[in-house]
């Protein structure tokens, strides 16, 4: 088992990589690995398990693995009603492509039974690429970095506890009236990811 060894890292959990490549190979000879950091959110059902699957779900996706995980947070829904949601961000580093990696995050949000009946609706899992390495895409199902990251406090506090270097002391202060709760260390993630 690969486990987030949280109680030694203050901020995010490096987790053993399972691929054996070196400088930045995939092991099998392939592309350069791309980090990536993704948002995670629930506000459905039981938020922690479904967090937890998703971070393994990550992790068992094909040429990635997890690096990362941010500390978990409650924050009120934006624009919307319904119960609050959990929150982290995970860092990932992947061969595939940005659209194939939105296409398995989305089947990751469907296998957790995911609908969207209406825009901003509650959601039992949301998973958004935030960014991805240093490419800026703007496609017609995939902007990067995630447009609305600025402005989210729940998406910007995890990801400066990952990345305090590229998270904007400013950008923070400007949302550091949204209601976030810090909920638990890293090692929420822990035990999460199975070999
Ligand atoms: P939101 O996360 O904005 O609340 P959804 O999860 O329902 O809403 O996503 C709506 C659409 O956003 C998706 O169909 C996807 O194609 C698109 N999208 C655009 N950019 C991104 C991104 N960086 N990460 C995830 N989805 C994105
Ligand atoms: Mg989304």
């Amino acid at each position: 088992m690969i486990r987030v060894p949280g109680s030694v890292r203050p901020v995010g959990s490096i987790i053993t990589s399972r691929m054996d490549g070196e400088d930045g190979e995939d092991g099998a000879g392939g592309a350069a690995l791309t980090p990536v950091f993704v948002g995670l959110g629930a506000n459905l059902g039981d938020r922690r398990a479904t967090l937890r699957a998703a971070v393994q779900a990550l992790h068992a996706l094909p040429r990635t693995q997890l690096v990362r995980v941010s500390p978990l947070y409650r924050s009120a829904p934006v624009d919307a009603g319904g119960p609050d949601y959990l929150n982290a961000v995970a860092e990932v580093a992947t061969g595939l492509a940005p659209q194939a990696l939105l296409e398995s995050l989305q089947a990751i949000e469907l296998a957790a039974g995911r609908e969207r009946p209406y825009r901003n609706a509650p959601r039992t899992l949301d998973l958004d690429i935030l960014w991805f390495g240093d490419q800026v895409i703007d496609t017609a199902d995939l902007v990067v970095p995630h447009p609305r990251m600025a402005e989210r406090a729940f998406v910007l506090r995890p990801l400066a506890d990952l990345v305090p270097d590229r998270v904007d002391a400013e950008r923070l202060q400007a949302v550091a009236s949204q209601g976030i709760e810090h909920q638990e260390g890293p090692a929420w993630a822990e035990g999460a990811v199975l070999r």
